[in-house]
């Protein structure tokens, strides 16, 4: 490039110094910055400016900024803002769930309790063979003896 030509925009020149520019362009930038009166000292300019920062030592903050916007938010005067309170209405859904998983596991429970009970009752009866009323004996009446009548 000559110095006739166009000028490339400043972001290219911020390119070329970032080495962010690929190899046709950044020869193009570098053959048109050496003979332009204009852009050399923008890439100085840009260079410079790019020394220097990197210059800078890394700031590690040691305070927590959060607390001191709290602070001055608090300072102004605004009121924070309102806890959300919990309507019944909001409520009702998980109370419901609550009640009917509350209502299944009492069912389920007393299904298999009911449900050992009828196990052991056959073990009950064969164990019946053990009372004090001999086999063969009378029973004066048929609840008198056991709920079977036997
Ligand atoms: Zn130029």
């Amino acid at each position: 490039m000559s110095s006739t030509e166009k000028c490339p925009r400043t972001e290219a020149i911020s390119a070329r110094v970032d080495n962010e520019l690929v190899e046709p362009a950044r020869i193009a930038l570098d053959a048109h910055v050496a003979g332009c009166a204009i852009c050399a000292p923008v890439l100085a300019e840009f260079r410079q400016l790019r020394a220097t920062f990197a210059a800078l030592p890394d700031v590690a903050p040691n305070v927590d900024f959060a607390f001191l916007v709290d602070r001055r938010i608090a300072a102004t005067g605004v009121p924070k803002p309102k806890r959300q309170r919990w309507r019944w209405w909001q409520l009702a859904p998980a109370t419901l769930g609550a009640a009917l998983s509350l209502s299944l596991g009492g069912y389920l429970g007393g299904a298999l309790v009911l449900g050992s009970q009828v196990a052991a009752q056959p073990a009950a009866l064969q164990m019946a063979a053990f009372t004090a009323i001999p086999p063969g004996g009378l029973c004066p009446a048929l609840q008198a003896c056991n709920s079977m009548g036997r």
